[in-house]
């Protein structure tokens, strides 16, 4: 269903009446297959006294040759290391190096502030400033216009070395529908590394629920990046599985995660074909929606079984220390689920689905601090997409379709690109310093927010 309205307002006599009428001006916004480098310049970089990122980020725009002089007119991007911010006093820097620049950001721009995750701070009022950050960033990107995002990096001491994949993916076009989101770096055993180039080349990655939708695009993207994918569906959708499959040079596997031998199926397909996997998208996900009053015992017990329970056998299957050869889940997995912004803020008529992607969060941060997981280097994490431009969302009524559209900063609904960009880099071997998130991928939606 597209958006008619992004289009009309995109350019001349809509845009101008709109801005007339006070009414939302969504930009478009720029994505990866638009084309352009995947981090435009010129890039401001500034940094409060006493900061562990300044020269790191100064390293990295240099490695990636992206311009950061120390003035410009028209910034792509502004990016303030925070971390030397110890007292509530100090987030006068924060202040002084946005509040001339943020107002001749660039349009599809960024803003990007590093800084410490507050519970490891040294003290009281460090915390306190620290956390200052997260109220400040979500602000700004409520603030910001044009299609510009702003982003908090919390990178843990020691944990510098696993700035690069995070930071390359907020100052890219590739987080276009990320904003206002607070991302925590933890140390790895030892760096992380990986081109941006191909970063999944010679992974292999499954993707649940990949016929059409969001997993279809998930599946595109991991293999644009490199990754042989396997595509899971139901038999019912065969026909659009292959197809998928197809496109991506990928492999199709019909089966329905509710079947009690579904786990067994595809560890066994897993193994022989592949000698295991590297990746694994949790995307399958269905709708039956109804207030709790009026809701069927068959709606609610389906969205839990796919949601939840489907999902958990399989990840018990996946990382079984006990199969022949050990876990089929590989040293420096990795886990992505696919939540939902009513998981976070719940959702009038979505009892079941909510219950289904709360459940999720919770699942994504008990395996993530499991011993026999983190230990192995695997990574857990959720996306929780807001309004996703899908058949799921062209089938909502008119007004609550126009009303998830335009309630977020961007004002507009994002692409299922926009969630396969954000898998893709949680998937990435650069990402290895984050785990147990739930990364939204909503466009700072006002749910939950
Ligand atoms: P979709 O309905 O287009 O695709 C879901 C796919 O999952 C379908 O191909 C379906 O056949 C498959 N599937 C369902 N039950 C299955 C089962 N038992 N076994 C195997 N496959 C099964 O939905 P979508 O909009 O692409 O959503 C994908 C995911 O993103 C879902 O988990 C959904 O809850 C989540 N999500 C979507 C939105 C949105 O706005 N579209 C927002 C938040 C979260």
């Amino acid at each position: 269903m597209p958006d008619r309205y992004l289009s009309w307002t995109a350019g001349g006599p809509g845009r101008f009446l709109a801005a007339r009428l006070g009414l939302p001006r969504p930009e478009p916004l720029r994505r990866r297959q638009d084309g352009g480098p995947d981090v435009p310049g010129p890039v401001l970089a500034g940094a409060a006294e006493g900061g562990r990122l300044g020269k790191p980020v100064r390293a990295l725009l240099a490695e990636w040759g992206v311009d950061a002089p120390d003035q410009a007119d028209v910034p792509a991007a502004l990016v303030l290391d925070a971390t030397g911010v110890t007292t509530s006093e100090r987030l006068r820097e924060v202040y002084a190096f946005l509040h001339p620049r943020i107002r001749s950001l660039a349009p599809n721009g960024r803003v990007v502030v590093l800084g410490t995750p507050p519970e490891l701070a040294t003290d009281a009022r460090e915390a306190a400033a620290q956390r200052a950050l997260e109220g400040f960033v979500r602000s700004v990107g409520k603030e910001l216009k044009r299609g510009a995002t702003a982003h908090l990096l919390l990178v843990a001491p020691e944990a510098e070395e696993g700035l690069a994949a995070p930071l390359r993916f907020a100052l890219s076009p590739r987080s276009a529908y990320v904003s206002g989101q607070t991302l925590r770096v933890t140390a790895t055993p030892t760096p992380p590394s990986g081109s941006f180039d191909r970063p999944l080349a010679g992974r292999v990655a499954l993707v649940t629920g990949a016929a059409r939708g969001i997993g279809a695009t998930v599946a595109a993207t991991l293999a644009a990046d490199g990754a042989t994918v396997v595509c899971l569906d139901v038999p019912a959708q065969g026909a659009e599985l292959r197809a998928t499959a197809e496109r991506v040079g990928g492999r199709a596997l019909e089966a329905d995660l509710t079947d009690a031998d579904a786990p067994h199926r595809v560890v066994d397909d897993l193994t022989r074909h592949h000698g295991g996997v590297d990746i694994v998208v949790h995307n399958a996900g269905i709708t039956r929606d109804r207030t709790l009053g009026r809701m069927e015992p068959g709606q609610w017990d389906a969205v839990v079984a796919v949601n939840l329970t489907a999902v958990e056998r399989l990840d018990e299957a996946l990382l079984d220390a006990t199969a022949e050869g050990g876990p089929v889940l590989r040293e420096d997995g990795r886990i992505v689920c696919t939540s939902s912004i009513s998981g976070i803020a719940g959702n009038v008529g979505q009892t079941n689905y909510a219950a289904g992607k709360a459940g999720l969060i919770g699942l994504v941060q008990a395996v993530a601090r499991d011993e026999a997981v983190a230990g192995r280097g695997i990574t857990v994490n959720a996306v929780a997409p807001g309004f996703i431009e899908t058949q799921m969302t062209a089938a909502v009524p008119l007004f609550v379709r126009e009303a998830g559209r335009r309630l977020n900063s961007l004002s507009q609904g994002g692409q299922p690109v926009d969630v396969a960009e954000a898998v893709a880099f949680l998937a990435s071997p650069g990402a290895a310093g984050i785990t147990g998130q739930v990364l939204r991928v909503c466009g700072q939606a006002l749910l939950g927010a």
